[in-house]
């Protein structure tokens, strides 16, 4: 299915490029955080408002308030270039004087924006100072020709280092300027809620003037939220009614010859929550039709070797399994537990990765697709194009919150109608799961292997860096093996390398005995694989990480683990990062090393991290304490992701979306008819890593 991105949208597909004051350098750091194109900076809401409307007399204005002043300036003290004296300004106005206070200011700069004599319209945070009323750096400075260019509401974003307010609103004002009238797309809907049209919502959007209007459920907040809704919506319904992902689906009946043999071989029994949830599974590959199956289970909760006896099942009845893995160090992880355990039951496993010899590659492509390989495991690569399979029956997807539903799809379109069988670590509510799947079926795992021992947390501030590093010295000298976690950096990929690499020589310096190991995610294959490999044998016993172990890693030996600047992330990831320790016999460790001040919202975080082991509890948590505003690493939870939906404030359009998709759906199917051709362009507007990215992509 091919859906063309209709013409009216080509200036909202603009890079970001083409917006004046934005190079490239700046694009590159937008591009982490908001994308590349108009629409996706449009979709980049506001998540505070400031208010500049208070012009107080100056005895009136109280320390911290946001004034803006009518003033001439009197009187000019500007300090020479590079000094630690700062510049100040007097400017007095019909109810007493003013000072401007300037550090580090370019000297010519303060004298072209501030003449004496001349009248200034001046706007910034006030304070008081011996007595005195300053303004330190003011935001705004304005002739009095260029009074009205003062926004007297000014939305605030979420922004990474690097990029300013005010070059972001600029660039949001110009794509603003671009956005034109649009035909209606759920005609309906929006006028029984009484909704702005999509353009008069997107320009309410960006330009709030109340905290009201920030709210989520302002009018052009929640039509904009039902729009992203909808789009998704009907992406889902559309691959639902799409005959070729349906098929009849299949039914395997094995013997268990495999399953029985593996089970036996294992060196534990399953736990009740494992059987439970594999009874789900075999029901559902036993039963005509299409099994669509997401597995719930919190961390070291033992969810591979569900997937592998989903897979020796299908491998009983002559078909083939795959399993896709997020990263290339799981999915090398996965091939080695699974390859040994799989070794004496005759049952040929292969791995596939992007970094491979070419001459291998075209080895493995080949059995794969005569039928000689049963199970294969994988990275992206297995999405290929030339990936072929002899028989398909089951595509396993790991860690599913990392792929998008393209991925999902993709996969399981290789194989006539096969089923799926998603895994995820990260719980997401009923409700949810159907926005990111359709109809999807779950099975939680409750419960942990028994004798685990419950993983103790503790905070510490990073201050305490050299200490912390003592502590590990002993530990390590008896026989304990750490994760070191480095932080995320905001400006790039590249800076988070350089944190960890810096991190990495340090504790080298420090802890030769250990033999620190280095992973992160821009490392050559052989290079990762060693030091994991060093890691895994306990040849070392230090691993220096960026969270490309986050998900999935298991070296049930590491005991210790030590989150860097644990502030910068979110409740589901450290939880997944605090689940790489406590997988063996010894009592682990979960050191969250932060560094102060802590904002309200991360203190709690941190502290809930303490007090709860439990993903469900602290996702929820994580969706609650996700203040508007507070800005965590991407992709930190099970949802689909969305830049206009606030899933908590928003859950109440889901079903008006998904009775809306269905209606849409029933009656066009492939939205090809001139009526549909508003929802076409809905469905452009919110492409992104959702299904409509795979319908449009063709
Ligand atoms: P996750 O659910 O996080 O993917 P894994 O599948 O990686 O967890 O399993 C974590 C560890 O627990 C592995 O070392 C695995 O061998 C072990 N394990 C799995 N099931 C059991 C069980 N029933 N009893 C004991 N250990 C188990
Ligand atoms: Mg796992």
């Amino acid at each position: 299915m091919q859906l063309q991105r209709p013409a009216i949208l080509f200036p909202l597909f603009a890079s970001l490029t083409s917006l004046p004051g934005i190079g490239p350098r700046l694009a590159s750091i937008m591009e982490k955080r908001i994308g590349k194109t108009i629409i996706e900076l449009l979709r980049h809401a506001p998540t505070n408002v400031i208010d500049r409307r208070a012009r107080p007399a100056i005895s009136d204005i109280q320390s911290g308030q946001l004034v803006t002043i009518d003033a001439v300036i009197t009187k000019q003290d500007i300090a020479p270039a590079k000094t630690s004296r700062p510049s100040r300004i007097i400017a007095e106005t019909d109810t007493g004087s003013i000072e401007l206070v300037f550090f580090r200011a370019d000297p010519s700069y303060i004298r072209r924006a501030l003449p004496i004599g001349e009248r200034r319209l001046i706007s910034g945070t006030a304070e008081l100072f011996q007595g005195r009323v300053q303004i330190a750096h003011p935001d705004y400075i304005l002739s009095a020709d260029k009074a009205d260019e003062l926004p007297l509401f000014e939305p605030i974003y979420p922004l990474s280092a690097g990029l300013k307010g005010k070059i972001l609103r600029k660039a949001i004002e110009t794509s603003l300027a671009r956005l034109t009238p649009l035909p209606e797309w759920a005609t309906e809907v929006i006028a029984a809620q009484n909704w702005p049209p999509f353009d008069e919502a997107m320009k309410a959007l960006h330009h709030p003037q109340s905290g009201r209007d920030i709210s989520a459920n302002a009018p052009a907040r929640e039509r904009l939220a039902f729009d992203e809704l909808l789009a998704n919506q009907v992406a889902l319904a559309m691959i639902r009614h799409d005959t070729s992902l349906q098929g009849a689906g299949n039914r395997f009946q094995g013997d268990g010859s495999l399953r029985d043999a593996l089970v036996k071989a294992l060196p534990f029994t399953l736990t009740e929550g494992q059987k439970s949830a594999l009874r789900d599974i075999y029901e559902d590959q036993e039963q005509a039709g299409r099994m669509l199956r997401l597995v719930q289970g919190d961390v070291g909760s033992g969810k591979t070797i569900i997937a592998l006896l989903a897979m020796l099942h299908v491998v009983e009845c002559n078909n083939q399994a795959a399993m896709l893995a997020p990263t290339e160090i799981l999915a090398r992880q996965h091939f080695k537990t699974i390859s040994a355990l799989c070794a004496p039951l005759n049952v040929r496993v292969e791995l596939l990765v992007s970094q491979m010899k070419r001459s291998e590659r075209q080895r493995i492509l080949a059995d794969l697709e005569a039928g000689e390989v049963a199970i294969i495991i994988g990275t992206h690569a297995l999405l290929s194009d030339d990936v072929h399979f002899h028989q398909l029956g089951l595509a396993v997807v790991d860690e599913q919150h990392r792929f998008g539903v393209r991925q999902r799809v993709l996969l399981s379109e290789k194989g006539a109608a096969c089923d799926v069988l998603v895994m995820t670590a990260t719980p997401i509510p009923r409700t949810l799961a159907m926005t990111a799947y359709g109809d999807l079926k779950s099975s939680i795992i409750a419960g942990k292997p028994a004798g685990r021992k419950p993983i103790e947390t503790a905070l510490i501030n990073l201050d305490r860096i050299a200490e912390i590093v003592e502590k590990l010295r002993l530990q390590i000298a008896q026989g304990h093996r750490v994760y070191w976690i480095c932080p995320l950096v905001e400006e790039s990929d590249k800076s988070d390398i350089t944190a960890a690499e810096d991190r990495f020589r340090h504790l080298q310096q420090l802890l030769p005995d250990a033999n620190p190991q280095l992973v992160h995610g821009r490392m050559k294959t052989d290079e990762k694989e060693a030091a994991m490999g060093a890691f895994q044998t306990g040849a070392a016993q230090l691993l220096v990480a960026t969270t490309v172990i986050e998900v999935g890693v298991d070296v049930p030996e590491a005991s210790i683990i030590i989150i860097e600047h644990a502030e910068r992330f979110g409740l589901a990831q450290l939880h997944q990062l605090r689940g790489r320790v406590g997988r063996g016999e010894r009592q682990s460790v979960c050191l969250l090393a932060y560094q102060g001040p802590l904002s309200e919202t991360a203190s709690a975080r941190l502290k809930i991290m303490r007090e709860s082991d439990d993903g469900f509890v602290l996702a929820e948590e994580d969706l609650r304490l996700r203040g508007p505003g507070e800005i965590l690493g991407q992709r930190q939870s099970g949802m689909p992701e969305f830049s206009l939906v606030d899933l908590a404030a928003h859950g109440h359009l889901l079903p008006l979306a998904r009775e809306a998709a269905d209606r849409i759906i029933a009656q066009d199917p492939d939205l090809s008819s001139d009526a549909s051709a508003p929802l076409r362009l809905l469905l452009s507007l919110f492409e992104k890593d959702n299904a409509v990215q795979f319908l449009t992509s063709g």
